[in-house]
Order: structure tokens, then sequence, then C-alpha cells
């Protein structure tokens, strides 16, 4: 048998293991440089990042099939000393560290001494080079980390060019792929888009090889909105708004944001994020999706913002040591810092857009809406085609009972009584009317403020954190949901959560809410009798007791129309109806068949004689409305199905039919029931939880009341399972 054979060899019953050797240098050298290198963009990067920090005020690009033929980049800096031109390409070779230490307070931007080595295993590197004070600069080429030839003195202009050229010569499947996918020019052209945003003292210019024109030109300024101007445009520009912000709560402010913001008359498909910590140009997942949330619960649906960022923190609070192009970072306290920055754009996005009015849109409902959901989209046009679109008063659309088919509220939305159609329009309908107020008047009012301060000092911290930064792991049953935090797992009550998150950001959206328009006004005396009818502490029999009822709380709630308008953006017109209610989630409506209910709550639950205590009671109605209640329908699922028997006698008129079970069921609201749980479960976990994890402030008494249960401890299950 080859003792060099690799291959395991099966023979009879045994199996010889695979021999363990020794890779050549240049194999772990050519792996390791096609981890630093893995695009020509990234060598750009790098090449940038070296002139940047030998302290270049000129930084020019020249970029030939996409990097792929050639990549040039010529800067002013200070140049290289001939006597280290030996060892320049080797690997981790660099003037800009010497201990594992300096890493804590390293400033600039490479440390590895990686990059140029790198590239030498993968193309073929020239460099150019002069330093201050000599008479002529030096030209050297290099393969596999070391030069090919001696330095030959040549005319040099001030600094250095490193000049890559059949970049993955020797990589035949990258040079393949990156030949077949798109070319990386516009990468190229991305990357020092940035740059340029960021350095503004530097010029930068980067042009296709042979063409007159360079495709980004970036004069050194000293205004940052005339760098972006320059590279991305007036009408960018015309849309930003500064934002600036730094850690108050430390003593002597560690952390320190400023930057440029879109506001909302910016519209864009996709996300420009710039984002440069201690200036580096770097990616930050976490902080990029935080900002798009609050984008998306702030502002309509179609627009991406454009964020320029620079964040500044102390140098030992940031490990630049965790990506070997150092494209991602960490940061200590980074939670903290996103949650910060968060609310400054909240805050930010809210006080600049005072007077815009934002446009009916129609959004992509399907792709809001669970799978399953789309599916009925089929049955829903047949069923829907026969019925009638015509107003139909109050009491019919209203269901008050559980299993009554007819009778639900949802037609408001679009005045049709399909109401399998409501559920894609449900969603579609959100963003009818969008009016903004000026937020001055709402911020300054100081009860609400009491009330925030209220919801900050009851914060629980553990269970803060167990929040932020917990996986959802699905539904445990209609009223509780599983998560796992580290090795924890978790029962967590949907319906406390839902309410406590819906009743803090009634308060923070305060004066500012997107609205949800009817699309047929609904009677508020129609609602509270509906609610009535279903009270049981009023009395059966007296309906006029509840007639008169209704009538004083159609009163309360219509002399206060104003301000529920102005504030919570619940909007009664003039003759008593309903016309609008608050976007308290983004993509999320409130249960439609809980209105009654809600209207009930908010003429008779509120307080209107004390301003803390009127904006505490409706932020609690509009919490409980829009909780995620399990719906109405039961659930149809096991033995539920029951549930959903026709009643025989009614259905046959007293006639004897034969009826195979599946004939027993009523299908269409079996239907409805389907989806509308399927909907809820959906909505949990992708409308609620993130935005649980973004926003909730759980209180202390979530702790102990059962809202949050720990069920297992990992470790403890698997020392069970050890002992088994
Ligand atoms: P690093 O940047 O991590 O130190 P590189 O391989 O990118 O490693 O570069 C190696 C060294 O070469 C740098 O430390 C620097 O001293 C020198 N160098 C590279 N590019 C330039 C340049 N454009 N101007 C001056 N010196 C440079
Ligand atoms: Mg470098």
């Amino acid at each position: 048998m080859d003792v060099d054979d690799p291959s395991p060899r099966v023979d009879g019953g045994g199996v010889d293991p695979p021999r363990i050797r020794r890779l050549e240098e240049s194999v772990v050298n050519r792996i390791a440089a096609g981890e630093v290198i893995q695009r020509p963009s990234s060598a750009v990067k790098e090449l940038v990042e070296n002139s940047l920090d030998a302290g270049a005020s000129t930084v020019s690009v020249t970029v030939k099939d996409g990097g792929l033929k050639l990549i040039q980049v010529s800067d002013d800096g200070h140049g290289i000393r001939f006597e280290d031109l030996p060892i320049l390409c080797e690997r981790h070779t660099t003037s800009k560290l010497s201990a594992y230490e300096d890493l804590q307070t390293i400033k600039s931007m490479g440390f590895r001494g990686e990059a140029l080595a790198s590239m030498t295993y993968v193309g073929h590197v020239t460099v150019t080079t002069i330093t201050e004070g000599q008479l002529h600069g030096y030209r050297v080429s290099y393969k596999d980390g070391v030069m090919e030839n001696e330095p030959k003195p040549c005319a040099a202009v001030k600094g250095t060019q490193v000049m890559v050229e059949n970049l993955f010569y020797n990589m035949v499947a990258r040079r393949k792929t990156l030949q077949n996918s798109n070319d990386d020019y516009p990468k190229i052209v991305d990357f020092i888009s940035r740059f340029a945003v960021h350095h503004i003292n530097v010029s930068f210019s980067c042009r296709k090889h042979g063409a007159s024109r360079a495709d980004v030109h970036s004069a050194s300024t000293s205004s940052r909105l005339d760098a972006i101007r320059n590279v991305y445009g007036a009408s960018v520009v015309r849309d930003l708004v500064e934002i600036e912000v730094s850690d108050e709560d430390a003593g002597d402010a560690v952390f320190k944001m400023g930057g440029y913001i879109s506001n909302a008359n910016y519209v864009a498909k996709k996300i420009t994020m710039i984002l440069f910590i201690n200036d580096r140009l770097v990616d930050c997942t976490a902080l990029k999706r935080a900002i798009e949330f609050v984008y998306a619960a702030t502002l309509p649906q179609a627009s991406k913002p454009f964020i320029y960022m620079s964040i500044n923190l102390p140098s030992e609070h940031v490990d630049v040591n965790i990506h070997p192009t150092k494209k991602e970072v960490s940061l200590l306290n980074q939670e903290r810092i996103i949650e910060i920055i968060k609310n400054a754009i909240e805050e930010k996005l809210r006080s600049s857009n005072t007077t815009r009015i934002f446009q009916t849109q129609a959004i992509n409902s399907s792709a809001l809406m669970p799978a399953n959901t789309q599916k009925e989209k089929g049955t829903e046009v047949k069923m829907s085609s026969g019925m009638k679109s015509q107003k139909t008063p109050v009491s019919q659309i209203v269901r008050t009972d559980p299993r009554n088919p007819s009778g639900r509220l949802h037609s408001y939305w679009h005045g049709q009584s399909s109401n399998l159609e409501m559920k894609c329009d449900l969603v579609s309908v959100r963003n009818v009317v969008r009016s903004r107020r000026n937020p001055k008047d709402a911020g300054d009012l100081s009860s609400r403020h009491e009330l925030l301060t209220e919801i900050d000092s009851h914060c629980h911290p553990g269970l803060l954190e167990v929040v932020k930064n917990c996986t959802y792991v699905g539904l445990a049953d209609d009223v509780f949901a599983l998560i796992q935090h580290n090795t924890h797992l978790y029962l967590v009550n949907i319906v406390n959560v839902s309410k406590e998150l819906m009743y803090q950001q009634a308060l923070c959206r305060f004066g500012n809410f997107n609205a949800i328009q009817l699309s047929e006004p609904a009677p508020l005396l129609d609602l509270l009798l509906m609610a009535l009818k279903d009270d049981e502490l009023v009395c059966d029999e007296n309906d006029e007791e509840k007639l008169e009822i209704a009538k004083v709380n159609s009163e309360i709630l219509k002399d206060n129309a104003e301000m529920i308008n102005e504030y919570f953006s619940i909007h009664v017109d003039q003759d008593g109806n309903l016309i609008r209610l608050p976007v308290v989630l983004d993509q999320y409506t409130p249960d439609m068949d809980r209105l009654p209910e809600f209207v009930l709550t908010m003429g008779n639950d509120v307080t209107w004689d004390d301003e803390k205590e009127c904006f505490r009671t409706a932020a609690a109605a509009i919490g409980n409305f829009y909780a995620l209640h399990p719906p109405i329908l039961p659930n149809p699922s096991g033995s539920g199905i029951q549930l959903y028997k026709k009643n025989k006698d009614c259905m046959t008129g007293g006639e004897h039919v034969d009826r195979t079970d599946e004939d027993d069921i009523d299908q269409e609201l079996l239907a409805e029931a389907e989806t509308a749980w399927s909907q809820r479960e959906w909505t949990i976990q992708h409308v609620l939880f993130p935005s649980m994890q973004l926003f909730l402030k759980p209180p202390k008494s979530m702790a102990t009341d059962g809202t949050f249960v720990q069920v297992a401890s990992l470790e403890k299950l698997y020392k069970i399972f050890e002992r088994c």
C-alpha cells in the first residue's frame, strides 16, 4: 500500500486514518493571501489604507478589467525607505506595530503586515517609491513575498505607487468566479467614495485605465457636506440632517458619534451606510439593522436611509483584530452604543420632519404576508366575487359572536365585506395618510416626560439583557412563546409583553404617529353599543340604559376629540365617527374585532381631568387594544376543529341530509380562523420580537408576575442527559 496516499483505505473491516503532513510554506501563504485579498476591491482598500497611513493628501486609483488586469494606487505620502524594500512584502513585516500591546492603542489602519505580502502571492506587485530629500526613487517587483530583482533607481514624484497586475493569476477558480460575476469596479468606486466622504482633507480620484474622466474625484475641503455633495451629488445633501451624540452618562464621555443622516424626503431603494469607527471604514451589521429598523418604524417603508457616521471610542474599547481584513470590528458595550445611536436618530427624524405630508402609497403586501396567507389569495377572489361592496351597518360587520362569520369590522378597511380579502389589505392599508405635527407641542409636555422616565426607572436590567439578546424559539401555546438566552430557556407571555410594548410605544411616538385610515367612518355610537352588548355588567334587557351609556361615552370622546387626535392620532370627526387610528408599531394593525371594546375603554376608563393620568390611561387602552391577544376565533388546531362544526338544525332546515365529517365543518370560518392564527404567529416572530428587542424596556414586575418564566437551563439539562 502506498503510504503517501492520503485517502482512507477500507481494508477488510479496518480504516487507515489519512496521514497528516505539513503544508509547503508557499501553499500556506497562498491560502492566507486568498483570505486577506478576497477580491480586487479588497486589494484597493488595503492599498488606499496604506496611503492614508503614510499621511498622503492625494490618492489616485487606476483600475483595468475590474482590477484583475491592473490596480494602481499612487500617493504623495512619506514613501518607503530604501533599506526596507527587501522585506517590504514579506509576511508580517510592518512599520506600525512592534508589540502585541500596541494593538490596544493603534491608530493606523494597517498593523498586520500582511496586505502587500498577500498581494505578491496572488498577483504581480511592483512598487515605486521615493522618500523626502532623495534625488531619485526606486522601483522593484515582488513575487511570493520576495524581491524579484534589486531595486532600480528611477525618476519618481513624492510618495509611493503600488501596481498589482494579473490578480489571482494562480487561483483559477477565484479568477473564473470573478470574471463571471459582475466586475468589481463599482465596488472599488464605492470604497473610494466612502473614503472621500470621511477623509475630507485628502483628495481622491478613481478611474478606469485609459479613461479621461475619473468616476470619483474629490478635492480636499473643510466641509463634510461639500465632500458628500462632491461624491454623492447635491440631491443627497439636500435631504441630510446633521446628527451628533455622545455618552452623557459616562463621566468623561467615552463615546462620540457625529455624522449626517437622511430625512423623510430622501428616497432610495437601498441603504447607504458609511460607517467609520475610530477612522476605520468598517461594517457593523447590528448597528445597520437597528438603524434600518428605526427608519422603517418612523418613516414610510419605501425609502432606505443614507447614513454617514463616524464613531470615536477609546481604542482599547475596540477590538480591531477580529477580521483578517479588519472589515468588522467588535466594540465594548456595543448594545448600549447602538441603543444610544438609535434613540438619537429616532429623535432627529421626528423633529426634522415636522411639515412633511406623506403620499399615499400601497406597499407590496405579499412581501409582508406569511406564506400560508398568500396561498389563500387564490380562494379569496372567488369567495369575494359575489359579494356586495356597499356600506353595511356597523352592527353587521363587527363580530360579537366568535362563531358568527358575518359581522366583523374588518370591512371598514376597504369597504368590502370580503373578510379574507381584507387580510391582505389590512397590511397594505397602513400607509394611507401620514401627517406629522410639530413634535415640540407634544414633546415638551412634562407629564408625558414623567411617564417615559417612569418606564426607564422601572426597567429591569436583567430582563432587558434577556430581551435584547434572546433568540426566538417558537410558540409554546396560545399565549406563551419560548425564547432562549445564553443557556437558559424562558416562557414569555405574549399578551403581557406586547401590551407593555404598545403602551411604551404609544408614549414614545406620542404626537408623531403615522395613521391607519379606516376606509369608512365608523360611528362611535354603534361601536359602543356593540361593546355594551357583550358587556355582562350591563343588564341585557335594559337596552335604554345601554343606549344612554353609549351616548355619554360617545360625547366624552367627541369632547376630547382634538386632544386624542393630536396626541394619539385617534381621529373622531364632528359627527362622532371614528376615522383614523395610530400606527403604534410599523407593519402592524390591531385586531379589529377588538375595536368596540377599545372605544368603550377610551370612553369609560380614561381619566380626562388629570393630564398625566389621562396620558397613562389612554396609552394603556391603546396598549390593550394593540396587544397580540389570541384571535377571537378559537384556535382550530387539534381538537379545536370541533368548534367549527356547523349547527345541523339550522343548516339543514330540518331535512335529513347525509353529510360526511368534512361537510360538518364550516369551511369558511375555519379558513378564516386558520389565517388569523397563522398570521398572528408570523407577526409575533417577525414584527413583535424584533421590535421588542429594539424598544421594550421590561418593567421589574415582569420578573415576578409570570410574564417571563425560566423553564430550563441547558447546563442542567445536559447534566441530566449525561446521567441517563
Ligand atoms: P500594514 O499596513 O499592516 O503594516 P502592509 O503589508 O499593508 O502592512 O504594508 C507593510 C508596510 O509597508 C507598512 O507597514 C508600511 O510601512 C509600508 N507601506 C505600505 N504601503 C505604503 C505606502 N503607500 N507608503 C508608505 N509606506 C507604505
Ligand atoms: Mg496595510
